[in-house]
């Protein structure tokens, strides 16, 4: 039996490793001359940089991922837990958040005392969700309401807090504005706003604090590396620079994927790719799922403009992660939620991974990532990131007596319009989906489309975005492939 994977992002690799250990002929194709989708690397000038996740959060993911394999992550590279897991740069200067949970609670103690015991309960509760949450409820493929029946989600609804928002839940552990967005961090990564975010996802707070920020040596391009090998290991096969335009269809099915002048028959096929992308501009209209109004109206995660910059020097004051959040939270949220606009005064997150791994860059240099979020569907302009660069710049001088513009050796602007044109990303998000309450398990687009033989993988269906749900969304989708499809005996 022949599947076909479109896309060789973490989801694609993650179906292709999984079907064709099952036994299926795996054929991937990607549109790019390499693997890793968003997950991809730039290199110039001796400056190695990720050009999309650089933290490495729930190692556990990692590690079932590939225990499934009999393998385990440290068969293809070397980790590393960074201490401290990162700095915030709040207005009055930098806090320093530390790895070890006595440090952390010393810390809350430090800046609103009697809060640790309150933290302690809160990340004992976020535990919980984290269990039910990762080893239950991203496993389901959510095509139907009663898989939830049978579960502890039910049994905990309350407990799990899918009701409440994350906001007022971290008001009650902390009064202190900085230890709240400490907090609310995490949610950042789920691509809403935190009163518009279950108090269910406190268990990113979880692998934030208590499972930790992780490093592997090479970046997070050593891990799409990994992905490709094992994925090979197993039998796939990848073919690099195809990219596929449409389909042949035959008895509601899809008989045939098309790249260009080239027709591959095939009896599955998966699409890892942008799920609106396949759904509206690779199928024929009469095989979509939904509608163009149906992904109007969806509400995606913030799109982003990424900076990666070489410097000639190393930057002082600075982690290998650093937020920059000396800028109100909720202006820059209204500017990507409510009135999509550019922001003002944006908050940003900055990447040194020359500070962990030496090969980033030529010796004494630092190579650098900046993410500012903005929201998705606004049209940038090569006057529009400048301004915000060196917007970026002055904020960084501030805070760090060190001007980056002065000691750049290479400079490459990444933003909406590349994430539409390198992935066809709908209204150029670079994370997917958000992650509210209505978009979430059978709220978002179905892992099955309408045919018979297509299925969905990735950030846009369940169990969401992230490299984590991305690797499990693989997973899910190969079970369910192996029900309705299953090798001939
Ligand atoms: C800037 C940025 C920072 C992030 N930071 C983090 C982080 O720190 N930690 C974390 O866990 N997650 C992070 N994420 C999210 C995470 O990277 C993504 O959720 C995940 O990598 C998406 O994987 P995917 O397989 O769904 O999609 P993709 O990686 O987009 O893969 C889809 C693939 O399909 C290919 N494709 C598209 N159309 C076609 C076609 N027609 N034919 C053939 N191929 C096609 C694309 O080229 C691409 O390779 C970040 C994302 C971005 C953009």
């Amino acid at each position: 039996m022949h599947a076909i994977v479109i896309g060789a992002g973490f989801s694609g690799m993650s179906t292709a490793a999984y079907l064709a250990q099952k036994g299926y002929r795996v054929t991937v194709l990607e549109k790019h001359d390499g693997p890793g989708g968003r997950g991809r690397q730039w290199q110039s000038e001796g400056y190695t940089f990720d050009m999309g996740p650089s933290w490495y959060w729930m190692p556990d993911v990692f590690e079932t991922f590939f225990g499934h394999f009999g393998k385990k992550p440290s068969d293809y590279y070397t980790l590393e837990r960074l201490d401290p897991s990162y700095s915030i740069f709040y207005e009055d200067g930098p806090m320093t958040i530390p790895a070890s949970m006595d440090e952390m609670e010393a810390l809350f103690e430090r800046v609103e005392p009697g809060s640790a015991i309150r933290l302690r309960k809160f990340l004992q509760d976020a535990a919980y969700k984290y269990e039910v949450g990762i080893n239950d409820l991203v496993r389901k493929p959510s095509r139907s309401v009663f898989e939830f029946a049978d579960t502890r989600v039910l049994k905990g609804l309350l407990q799990l807090d899918l009701l409440s928002n994350i906001r007022s839940s971290i008001k009650k552990v902390v009064k202190n504005p900085q230890l709240q967005q400490l907090l609310e961090f995490p949610v950042l990564f789920l691509g809403a706003t935190p009163s518009n975010t279950p108090a269910l996802y406190s268990l990113m707070n979880y692998a934030d604090m208590s499972l930790g920020t992780w490093y592997p040596q090479g970046g997070m391009y050593a891990v799409v590396k990994a992905f490709h090998q094992l994925a090979v290991e197993q039998g796939a096969s990848f073919q690099f620079g195809k990219e596929v335009s449409s389909f042949e269809y035959a008895n509601g099915a899809i008989s045939a994927v098309v790249c260009g002048e080239e027709v591959i028959p095939c009896d599955v096929v998966v699409a890892s790719a942008d799920y609106a992308h396949v759904d509206q501009k690779i199928l024929a209209p009469a095989y979509r799922k939904y509608s163009p109004s149906y992904w109007a109206k969806r509400k995606m995660a913030p799109s982003s403009f990424l900076y990666y910059v070489g410097l000639d020097a190393p930057i002082p004051g600075i982690e290998h992660h650093s937020l920059f959040f000396d800028a109100p939270f909720d202006v820059h949220a209204d500017a990507i939620y409510t009135e999509p606009r550019w922001p003002e005064k944006p908050l940003f997150y900055l990447s040194a991974a020359s500070k962990t791994d030496a090969a980033a860059a030529p010796k004494g240099g630092e190579a650098l990532v900046i993410l500012i979020p903005t929201a998705p569907g606004l049209e940038d302009t090569d006057e529009v990131l400048d301004r915000y660069f060196h917007l970026v710049a002055e904020r960084i001088k501030d805070h760090v007596g060190f001007d980056i513009r002065e000691h750049m050796v290479v400079k490459r602007t990444y933003a909406y319009r590349d994430f539409v044109k390198d992935y066809h990303a709908h209204l150029g998000n670079a994370y997917g989906l958000a992650n509210t309450l209505d978009q979430t398990a059978i709220f978002k687009p179905s892992l099955k489309g309408k045919l018979s033989n297509l299925y969905y993988a990735g950030q846009l269906t369940v169990p969401g975005p992230g490299v984590p749900p991305c690797i499990i969304s693989g997973e899910v989708v190969a079970l369910e492939i192996q029900k309705e499809h299953p090798l001939a005996l």
